[in-house]
């Protein structure tokens, strides 16, 4: 069965999309099968994997709100064992269009459940909100990983994140967990980021993942390219470290298997 990974923050700009697609593409380069779920009307983990969204008649947008189910949308991607389904601005009508359907929350959960068996990991990038998308993609996943900036106002706005996820374990997904803490962005050269580090630490305790982001120019330059960092430049710091965002994932998911 793989792990369904939403990745979440209502702020934009924080590397949600960066650490999706280079998650993903680091979880496939370790040889796990691996399937993108873009559900941002912007798209940018579509591009940022090499696919055209000119080229494409099916987006997330007929899974949400036609009922497809996963596999007929998704498409393979230049990277070998991963996957994505691609969104385009379509999107941006879907959550207007979901308020008045039957259970509009678990749609995006439906249309996965025939795809759990033949991936490793499901990662769904969300959009910076806390709407309808988003609560699609809590009520899929088996566990949220949360992108933090490392900057002055850090964990401002994550009491309301925090919040909904309790909502939603409450009254959608009981087994929703927090997957990690990632903190992204980090300019080492200042004290802020590791006073940043610091306070998401005393917050968030082991929760906090191992592997910082750095602030670096080839990740910031790859989406341009329609690569993730492992492809566009392998022997970058960048992909270096989302590699070993990877292996935390990989481990953790192991670690709580031997628990239960
Ligand atoms: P979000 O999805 O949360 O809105 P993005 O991942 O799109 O955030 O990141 C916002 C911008 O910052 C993008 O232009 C992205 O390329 C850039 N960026 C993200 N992470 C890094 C990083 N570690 N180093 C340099 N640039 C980054
Ligand atoms: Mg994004």
């Amino acid at each position: 069965m793989g792990k369904i990974i939403a990745v979440a923050n209502q702020k934009g700009g924080v590397g949600k999309t960066t650490s999706a697609v280079n998650l993903s593409a680091c979880l496939a380069h370790l040889d796990y099968k691996v399937l993108l779920v873009d559900i941002d009307p912007q798209g940018n983990a579509t591009s940022g994997v090499g696919v055209n969204k000119a080229d494409i008649d099916r987006c997330i947008y007929n899974v949400l709100v036609e009922d497809m189910r996963a596999d007929e949308v998704s498409v393979p991607t230049t990277v070998k064992n991963l996957d994505v389904i691609p969104a385009t601005i379509q999107l941006a009508g879907a959550e207007i269009e979901l308020v008045p359907t039957i259970s509009r929350e678990v749609r995006l959960k439906k249309a996965l459940d025939s795809s759990v068996e033949k991936y490793d990991f499901i990662i769904i990038d969300c959009p910076p909100s806390l709407g309808l998308l988003t609560l699609n993609s809590l009520t899929a996943a088996d566990s949220v990983l949360i992108p933090v900036q490392c900057e002055y106002y850090a964990l401002e706005g994550l009491s309301q994140l925090l919040n909904t996820i309790r909502l939603v374990q409450k009254h959608l997904n009981k087994h929703l967990m927090i997957e990690g803490v990632l903190l992204t962005m980090l300019d080492a050269r200042t004290n802020l980021g590791l006073q940043v580090i610091d306070e998401v630490k005393k917050y968030f305790r082991d929760k906090v993942y191992q592997s910082i982001i750095p602030r670096n120019v080839r990740l910031g330059e790859a989406p341009s390219h329609g690569q993730p960092i492992i492809t566009y430049d392998p022997k970058s710091r960048g992909a270096d470290v989302y590699l070993d965002l990877a292996k935390e994932v990989i481990e953790n998911g192991e670690r709580i298997r031997e628990r239960n």
